[in-house]
């Protein structure tokens, strides 16, 4: 991914205004001694923008502060992210393109936090909705209590600590498939790598509690909305694998793709509702922020 759009972001700053200082898309950013690239201790959100508009803002900083709790970070100032979120997207020209913002715990040898917004594309630039995708599941060695009993483990903390994630991933490709979803040790589904499970089933979309550990899905939230106005049934409740290979439908939500039908979980069959995922794709594409 090439950063075509990049601002410094001074965390601190208390007018907005003075917070933002443009600098060229691979312009040098950090130290050597920045703790984001020595020890992955800060906290990041993606954006989408469609046409210009950042989409689900205030969610996105919502959870960047919540992260940013968890780590035991200053509580980032919402009107100087807001405002880098806005200076970002609109110089962004591309149908769809993507904000990323950082908050590092900073400079080791000078303790001054560190921050920038960068803007991306080519996401999918064509307006159709998201591919279908095979997922296996994985265990993510976690009991579904864990925020609770060790929230040191950060789960449900945005981090910029994503090797395991990562590793995840490949370990989807080394299967034959494209995407992860991880299982707790007690056996609940969780979420992906990079995404918010919805699943299917006898007509309900269920989505698991953030209480196990997951974040909060940006995407899920909106298109529970969708199908909240569509008078669908919809629940946070914890689900078993067992449930998933029993679902009539199965989504994998992420602010940079939209709302992903499974064809596949572990190699069998899941059905795909081509219809549903049209009309959640063009609810999240309607946002308005
Ligand atoms: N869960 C994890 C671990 C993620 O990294 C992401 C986003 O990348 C999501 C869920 C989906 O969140 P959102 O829909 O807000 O992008």
């Amino acid at each position: 991914m090439k950063p075509l759009i990049l601002f410094r972001v001074d965390p601190r700053a208390v007018d907005p205004a003075s917070a933002l200082q443009r600098v060229e898309p691979d312009a040098p950013l950090l130290t050597a001694t920045d703790l984001a690239a020595t020890r992955g201790d800060g906290v990041f959100e993606t954006i989408v923008v469609v046409d210009g508009i950042p989409q689900a803002v205030e969610a996105h900083l919502d959870r960047f502060e919540r992260s940013a709790r968890l780590l035991d970070l200053p509580a980032p100032d919402r009107a100087v992210w807001r405002r880098a979120v806005e200076a970002v997207a609109a110089e962004l020209r591309v149908p769809r393109g993507a904000v990323k913002y950082v908050l590092s715990r900073g400079d080791e040898a000078t303790g001054a936090l560190t921050g920038w917004a960068l803007g991306f594309a080519p996401l999918r630039q064509r307006a159709e909705p998201p591919a279908e995708t095979d997922a296996v599941l994985l265990d993510r060695g976690y009991r579904s209590d864990v925020a609770k009993t060790s929230p040191w483990l950060l789960q449900g903390a945005k981090t910029l600590s994503y090797a395991v994630n990562m590793a995840a991933n490949r370990e989807a490709r080394r299967r034959g498939a494209g995407e992860v979803i991880f299982v707790s040790s007690d056996g609940y589904i969780l979420e992906g790598p990079n995404s918010t499970v919805i699943a299917r089933i006898d007509g309900e979309y269920i989505t698991p509690p953030v209480e196990f550990g997951i974040l909060p899905g940006t995407t899920q939230a909106d298109a529970f909305d969708a199908l909240r106005t569509e008078d669908e049934r919809v629940a946070v409740r914890a689900l078993t694998p067992a449930d998933l290979f029993t679902a009539d439908a199965l989504w994998l939500c992420s602010s940079t793709r939209g709302a992903a039908p499974v064809r596949s979980l572990d190699g069998r069959p899941v059905p795909v509702d081509h219809d549903v995922t049209r009309r959640i794709f063009a609810h999240l594409n309607a946002r308005k922020a």
